[in-house]
């Protein structure tokens, strides 16, 4: 069935059926904006992002239910780096022709069952036609106490620098996807990112981060985002980077194309936070409750030089390298 057969209207009827009124939400959709109450005392955390055809997916390598669930993803992703907990999202979509209702159908089951496993409610949204390629924009609300909000600002000299799950894994995914592979571990962390929202909470609830970002641009841009905000630098420490075993198999530990997709690769929408030293054993306490991997990759140092040390204690030249979208 083709998009215009039922129209804007019929369509954004089909999407909100499914849609049930999440808790705070006072007035949900089908007024000219929504209405919702976050909790007493509590700031709202408010984040966007877009994702474009042809830039950051491609539909011959994606079916649309994970579409849907990664386009939720990312967004909590980002709400998940604040330590906040998510709430609410808007949905806006400009969609060519030649995608059909089926195909969005299945796209809004994906996304709608994300939003499910977190308790996020869709409150509203703008549908309008593309005459380009399909272009989404999700904007998450979230909410967190002003005294648990964990911003990229706080890391302190001394303090330890760790990361959750394995890196590298997502830009693997993505080279095997170019090359036509599919399935695997590698393609599967590419097209169905799980964001990090529990533990966001939990270390917001412990208080035990002092800086916090999602590494979406690769380890060495987003540490990097850390220390500028913090003014410091940093020792991250090579063979400390948690990398999974099928990575391991496929790449081998040391090569430059190792490196950079564990680095550099982007988009494996874990945690990197800073904390004091003295929260170590607090750190894996938590995560082990949690049941996510953590690793401690280096330390926070003063002055501004980010450096990346081998095994042997030699120093690697690191190019700075992150995805970036206009190169
Ligand atoms: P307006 O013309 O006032 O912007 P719309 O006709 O665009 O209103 O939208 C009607 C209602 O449907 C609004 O509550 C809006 O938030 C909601 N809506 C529109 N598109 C979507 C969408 N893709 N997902 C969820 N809600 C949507
Ligand atoms: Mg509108």
């Amino acid at each position: 069935m083709n998009v215009r057969d039922i129209g804007e209207f019929g369509l954004i009827a089909r999407f909100t059926s499914r849609v049930a009124k999440g808790a705070g939400v006072e007035v949900g959709i089908g007024d000219d904006a929504a209405a919702t109450k976050p909790a007493e005392g509590a700031l709202l955390l408010s984040t966007s992002d877009m994702l474009v055809e042809g830039i950051h997916f491609d539909l011959d390598t994606c079916d649309p239910v994970t579409l849907g669930r990664k386009s939720l993803s990312v967004n909590l992703s980002d709400i998940a780096a604040m330590g906040g907990e998510p709430r609410h999202f808007l949905l806006s979509m400009a969609i060519p022709p030649s995608v059909s209702v089926e195909f969005l159908d299945d796209f809004m089951y994906g996304m709608l069952g994300r939003a499910e496993q977190f308790e996020v409610s869709l409150i509203g949204g703008d549908t309008c036609a593309s005459s380009g390629g399909l272009v989404i924009s999700i904007t998450v609300i979230g909410e967190q106490f002003p005294e648990k909000i964990i911003r990229r600002s706080g890391a302190r000299p001394g303090d330890i620098i760790c990361v959750t799950g394995t890196l590298g894994d997502s830009a693997l995914g993505l080279e095997m996807l170019k090359a036509g592979e599919r399935g695997g571990p590698a393609t599967q962390k590419h097209l169905d990112p799980f964001p990090r929202v529990r533990e966001g909470m939990a270390l917001a609830d412990a208080r035990i981060p002092s800086a916090m970002i999602d590494i979406s641009d690769g380890l060495l841009a987003d540490l990097g985002h850390i220390l500028e905000c913090s003014a410091s630098g940093a020792r991250v420490e090579w063979d400390k980077i948690p990398l999974s075993p099928f990575f391991l198999e496929k790449c081998g530990p040391f090569s430059d194309h190792t490196m950079s997709l564990a680095l550099a690769g982007g988009e494996d929408y874990e945690l990197l936070f800073t904390a004091p030293p003295s929260r170590k054993n607090e750190i894996f306490q938590l995560f082990a409750s949690l049941d996510t991997p953590v690793a401690v990759v280096g330390e926070v140092t003063a002055g501004s030089k980010l450096s990346l040390l081998a095994a042997d204690g030699g120093e690697y030249d690191i190019v700075k390298r992150g995805f970036n979208h206009f190169s």
